[in-house]
């Protein structure tokens, strides 16, 4: 779950890390009051779960309230389209308005789980801002990467060690380390999978400050932070998704048009292959999980079946825990509910296969079976 950038400075802020002054709004009067609270001038921040907003026209500077009041209008209720969305971008619903810092230099800070070493990484850079995608391109050296044992957290030599690579001393160097614990603790106490600061700015008058805050929270860790769901925004999310993730369907939309419906993770990863390998793509992700109802594969072919994209369905199950027979006449509920007559093909094998096969044929869909993967593609192929 992706928290939005004001909800995760107040978590910053409550572990000590310095945040400007501001407000979040919601229309353009507020934007106004705000911004002449704030001496006159102000920066409007997009609040949208995605990143890149500054070089998309999310963030604004205005220079008197009324500017404020004028870019607020311009930007609420707008979709904002930034690299990290896709073409229709994401809903502007509100802003940030904060005061303006006087940026002496950019860092950048950030903590993600490093699979190669299984342990949190605290990943630095003095070049920080929005080019930090082309820094890590073009200068890797720039850019430091410290392993954080966990049974021994973040430790007083590696602090020290990477004030040292951002080329810090002093009291700067004292207050950035400082952050860098606060955001360990941020990170190991709200069981984050990802959260960055940047820019982490060093102001004109020497303090430090996050001007930019991204976190994101691990949804398998969610049920110790009852505190925390209620900052879900689902205007921010793929409405799909958010459906399946309301039925614990693992569900993920992709670019194609070859609807799947699998039971088990790793068989659904070959269900794409397998797409990929007939020259066709695949429309989603889709593990409907062990113990599935006839109800449970309806609502995920129900999903499946209601995203536009879709334009033939690839039914895969490996009947152990899921029979055949629950696939099929959920199958069925689902194209009937949602009164489909998409080609549909159906590789099962397993529990109750000839019960499910018998559902499926006696159904009047449009079914095409297939015994093998290697069919499957096949059939595929020639329902373009
Ligand atoms: P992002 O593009 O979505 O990461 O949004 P950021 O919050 O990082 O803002 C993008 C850039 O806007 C920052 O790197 C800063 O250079 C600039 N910016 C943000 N707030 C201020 C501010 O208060 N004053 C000035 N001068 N620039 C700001
Ligand atoms: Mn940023």
């Amino acid at each position: 779950m992706k928290l939005h950038e004001h909800q995760a400075k107040q978590i910053f802020s409550q572990y000590g890390i310095n945040i400007p002054n501001g407000q979040v709004v919601s229309d353009a009067i507020s934007a106004k009051n705000t911004t002449e609270g704030l001496g006159g001038s102000a920066v409007l921040k997009a609040q949208v779960h995605a990143g890149g907003r500054g070089k998309a026209g999310g963030v604004k500077i205005a220079k008197t309230p009324l500017e404020a009041s004028e870019l607020a209008a311009s930007m609420l209720g707008q979709h904002l389209v930034t690299p990290q969305t896709d073409a229709s971008g994401v809903p502007v619903n509100s802003l940030l308005i904060e005061e303006l810092a006087d940026i002496r230099s950019e860092m950048y800070l950030a903590i993600t789980i490093d699979r190669d070493h299984r342990c949190p990484v605290m990943i630095i850079s003095k070049s920080g801002g929005m080019d930090i995608e082309e820094v890590a391109h073009n200068n890797p050296n720039d850019i430091h990467s410290e392993p954080i044992e966990p049974v021994l957290g973040l430790m007083p030599f590696q602090t020290r060690r990477m004030t040292r690579q951002l080329g810090l001393e002093g009291s700067i160097a004292r207050d950035t380390a400082h952050v860098m614990r606060a955001l360990y603790d941020i990170f190991v106490e709200n069981d984050c999978s990802l959260i960055e600061i940047n820019p982490l700015i060093i102001t004109k008058d020497n303090r430090i400050i996050a001007l930019d805050a991204k976190l994101d929270l691990e949804d398998d860790a969610l049920f110790r932070h009852q505190d925390l769901i209620s900052l879900r925004d689902r205007s921010q999310e793929d409405r799909l998704e958010a459906e399946a993730s309301d039925q614990d369907i693992a569900y993920v939309n992709l670019d194609g048009d070859v609807g799947c419906l699998v039971n088990g993770a790793g068989l659904a990863m070959a269900t794409l292959d397998v797409a990929n390998a007939a020259g066709a793509a695949p429309a989603n992700f889709l593990d409907v999980g062990g113990g599935a109802t006839d109800e449970k594969v309806a609502e995920a072919v129900s999903i499946i079946l209601s995203d536009p994209k879709v334009k033939r369905v690839l039914v895969n199950v490996f009947g152990g825990i899921l029979r055949c027979d629950v696939a099929a006449r959920g199958t069925v509920l689902a194209y009937q509910r949602m009164n489909s007559d998409l080609p549909l093909i159906v590789r099962m094998l397993g529990t109750n296969l000839e019960e499910g096969k018998d559902i499926l044929a006696k159904s009047g869909l449009n079914v095409t079976f297939a015994d093998t993967l290697t069919e499957a593609a096949q059939a595929i192929r020639e329902s373009q």
